[in-house]
């Protein structure tokens, strides 16, 4: 079976794989740079499921694979949810994790630190010929005011999971996988996939 991730992001399609490997054997996964290269559509949706499907059904549209797509990012209560679907360029400048984070914290200055609870989301869509299915995941927790470790990427220097007192990007990559929205939302995927072997 030939599954399409729709991204270009390398550390997204190791992570795939080794979350697909043992739930559906024999998957061949593959990205964007593996298929006629197409534009795609700036992730404009309202939330992280309506970007993750645009991404999948257009994946799906260009190759005719069964497409993988997923988008997360960390809601803030204390921010009304947000950066939200932004949290990639919510300094403004796209994939700038230093400045995203800084600016968060800065907005979160005169925040007690009883109200810094914080949620990674992430919705994968899978989309088919015969149908799509979302699922959305979640890891919770609280942020800390000082950046902490250089593990992960983003937000994850100042994000300590429920249960954790080290941040992200202190702990062991694994770890983070078993716990992630992502690693939990991917597993759900996989599954449904193994369930259905490959059809949907
Ligand atoms: P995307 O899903 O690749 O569009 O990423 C959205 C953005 O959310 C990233 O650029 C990060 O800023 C943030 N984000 C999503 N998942 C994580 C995570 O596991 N750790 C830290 N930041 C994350």
């Amino acid at each position: 079976m030939k599954v399409l991730l729709a991204s270009r992001n390398a550390k997204k399609l190791a992570e795939l794989r080794r979350i697909l490997a043992p739930e559906v054997p024999g998957a061949e996964v593959l990205g964007l740079d593996d298929v006629e290269r197409y534009d795609e559509v700036p992730e404009s949706g309202a939330t992280f499921a309506d970007n993750a499907l645009l991404k999948a059904r257009e994946g799906f549209a260009h190759s005719g694979l069964l497409t993988v797509a997923d988008d997360s990012g960390l809601t803030v209560a204390a921010l009304n949810g947000m950066p939200g679907v932004l949290s990639a360029r919510w300094s403004g400048r796209h994939g700038d994790d230093d400045a995203n984070l800084r600016l968060v914290l800065a907005q979160l200055s005169d925040t007690p630190d009883d109200r810094l609870g914080a949620a990674f989301v992430c919705a994968a869509a899978l989309v088919g010929a015969d149908g799509e299915i979302v699922v959305e995941a979640s890891m919770r927790g609280r942020l800390v005011r000082e950046p902490r470790g250089h593990n992960g990427f983003g937000y994850d220097p100042i994000f300590v999971a429920d249960g954790f007192e080290l941040t992200n990007g202190e702990l062991d990559p694994a770890k983070k996988d078993a716990i992630s929205h992502r690693g939990k939302a991917m597993r759900a995927l996989a599954r449904h996939l193994a369930e259905n072997e490959g059809a949907l």
